[in-house]
């Protein structure tokens, strides 16, 4: 039994001397955490802004992320990373996390016209064969309706999530519990999981459904979407009454390879 102790002492000692991975207060951020988090997202900005111009914020890389700050906002960072959104009273489920894959391409350029009035979409990405799908099923969509559907949102990195997450804490009053139930915590979007990889659709009059649900749901791309996806590999992540709790989504679909769904078919959609 004796060579049994040491080990024992030293998970005993790891116990006490290792700080807490979770000390953040999740309800509501203690003062001095907002002045870190205020101090972090000023040190950002700069970098930030260059990659919005520029079309490549939502690739951010956990490097590029890390790499403007000091020391104490990188804990502050390693603090929301280890956060799991099933502690934070959310029914978020867990895909994973995938740093941009290497054979990405850019959508577009994408333009809506709403009104006579031509207004340019942030540049989007999706893996390669997520985008041919997509294109595939566009040709079809304007075979039969003479419309397309556009690409809001499809491929955004973890640490693009991340600073999403950030950004938007100061609006939810600084609650990590409330920021959550709007913005994902990186690992628990679709979006940043190429394997389930998700697309936002808009159509071409700007309609997304965001605001409106009922309205995206109302369109004949819609209608279209619900006969016709599955055969170019698309699925609907949030019918109504899914068993996630999550609300009904009509704009955001997610892709599946062929292979991919042979063997995940039989398994209900998380
Ligand atoms: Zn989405």
């Amino acid at each position: 039994m004796a060579p049994r102790l040491p080990l024992l002492l030293a998970v005993i000692a790891g116990l006490f001397l290792t700080p807490p991975a979770f000390a953040l207060n999740v309800q509501r951020l203690e003062p001095e955490e907002i002045a870190t988090l205020e101090a972090l997202l000023t040190a950002l900005e700069p970098a930030l802004a260059a990659k919005k111009q520029d079309g490549s914020a939502i690739l951010l890389t956990w490097e590029a992320l890390y790499e403007p700050l000091s020391s104490e906002p990188r804990a502050f960072l390693d603090q929301f990373r280890a956060l799991k959104a099933e502690g934070l009273g959310a029914t978020s489920h867990y895909f994973g996390e995938a740093g941009a894959p290497s054979d990405i391409v850019p959508v577009g350029p994408q333009h809506t016209l709403k009104h006579g009035e031509l207004t340019p979409l942030d540049p989007q990405y999706l893996p390669r064969e997520v985008f041919d799908a997509y294109q595939r099923m566009m040709d079809a969509m304007h075979a039969a309706l003479g419309k397309r559907l556009l690409v809001e949102s499809g491929y955004r990195a973890p640490a693009y999530q991340l600073y999403l997450f950030l950004f938007y804490l100061p609006k939810h009053g600084h609650s990590v519990t409330e920021t959550n139930r709007f913005v994902a915590l990186p690992g628990y979007s679709e979006h940043g999981y190429p394997p389930r990889q998700a697309i936002d659709f808009i159509n071409e009059e700007g309609i997304n459904g965001e605001d409106h649900p009922e309205e995206f749901e109302a369109l004949p791309e819609y209608q279209w979407l619900q006969q016709h996806a599955a055969e170019f590999g698309f699925f609907l992540s949030y019918p109504r009454g899914n068993a996630t709790n999550t609300a009904f989504e009509p704009w955001h679909w997610h892709y599946e390879s062929s292979d991919k769904q042979q063997a995940t078919r039989s398994t209900p959609t998380p």
